[in-house]
């Protein structure tokens, strides 16, 4: 596959690739000022502006549309920067093209649809061969993501990345959208040419925690960073939270350290870390939905007036389990005390539900 490095994009990227702006833009005039003091900060390669909004209740801001364009245009062109918005539809590729956007996002509520992608993908195969940025879809399905990639790909653009924001979650947690390291990792063993940009703003939710998170994606290789800056944040029309002001973007930049490519053979052992918590969180997510059915069984017992320890089902069990582990190269021992553990577990489950 001919895919370009972010340094035969045709432009003078700074690494790590520094791409800011406001989450929307809203008037000429806040994103001219926006990005006037982005610029003045030194330490912004691409400017963002979202300009059609995918917002997740209706009859919030659902941005500008088409007039807004021309406004991210001359606000990149002033100060010597190309501009990127997001598109979600063939209309939206050819509104940002003729007014002379320079690249394009995918957002995560259009990659997680394959026929939205599909869409943009054949508005994009006329050999334009814009750059195009694709986020990763808002459920933590791997394949998804490659999924898009290959089809704006196949469309013969060379200029892709992936942009990670995080996965949303029915729980309500620190984040805003869980980082799910794991998931970009896999990506990048996966497709290890397409360069990779961390999106703290829309995983954090919440500017205090922007540097924390910026700083791990650094520290895990990442290529880039895309942060939300507003000139006056609090009274954004969306993102207002996870927003800003540009003075600000350039201290969180200017306090962000940058790995020694020395000390860069660490990033492995993080990476491999990262992928374990990952590991570990599925298992905990069985195990407990194994519980559920524990308790279901509990119920059904209850009912029927069955006892809780039924050994022959139990020595069955076993028996079959430790044949799957052999399989696998796990040890009869281990496969036998995690089973033994697991039973006590389920009685436990099993017994509360009957008494
Ligand atoms: C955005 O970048 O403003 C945006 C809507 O992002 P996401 O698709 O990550 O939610
Ligand atoms: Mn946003």
């Amino acid at each position: 596959m001919n895919i370009k490095k972010l340094n035969e994009w045709g432009w003078d990227f700074t690494d790590p690739l520094l791409i800011a702006g406001p989450c929307s833009v809203e008037s000429e005039e806040q994103v001219m000022e926006t990005v006037k003091l982005l610029g003045e900060t030194n330490k912004v390669d691409i400017v963002r502006g979202g300009i059609w909004k995918p917002r997740t209740r209706p009859n919030s801001f659902e941005g500008v549309g088409e007039k807004g364009l021309k406004w991210l245009v001359s606000a990149g062109r002033a100060i010597g920067k190309p501009v990127c918005c997001e598109v979600a539809n063939a209309m939206h590729v050819h509104q940002a093209l003729r007014s002379g956007i320079d690249m394009l996002w995918i957002g995560a509520r259009t990659s997680v649809n394959p026929f939205a992608v599909q869409e943009i993908a054949d508005a994009l195969s006329n050999g334009v061969d814009v750059p195009v940025m694709i986020k990763n879809p808002i459920n933590p399905d791997l394949n998804l993501w490659i999924g898009a990639v290959e089809r704006i790909l196949n469309a013969g653009i060379t200029k892709v990345a992936v942009i990670h924001r995080g996965f949303s979650s029915y729980h309500h947690t620190k984040y805003r959208n869980q980082p799910r390291w794991e998931l970009p990792i896999a990506f990048k063993r996966k497709m290890p040419e397409v360069p990779i940009i961390n999106d703290p703003s829309h995983i954090c939710g919440r500017r205090d925690l922007l540097q924390e998170v910026a700083q791990k994606s650094l520290d895990l290789d990442f290529d880039g960073l895309m942060i939300e800056s507003h000139i006056n944040p609090d009274r954004a029309l969306s993102d207002a939270k996870q927003q800003v002001t540009p003075e600000d973007y350039g201290k969180l930049i200017e306090s962000l350290v940058l790995r020694n490519p020395e000390i860069k053979d660490t990033t492995l052992l993080d990476e491999l870390r990262d992928e374990i918590d990952g590991v570990d969180r599925e298992i905990i997510e069985i195990l407990a939905k194994r519980m559920d059915i524990a308790r279901a069984i509990g119920d059904y017992k209850k009912k029927n007036e069955i006892t809780i320890l039924q050994s022959k089902r139990w020595d069955t069990i076993i028996k079959d389990r430790m044949e799957q582990g052999k399989e696998k190269a796990l040890t009869e021992d281990f496969i036998q005390e995690l089973y033994n553990a697991i039973h006590k577990e389920s009685i436990r489950q099993q017994s509360k539900v009957m008494n």
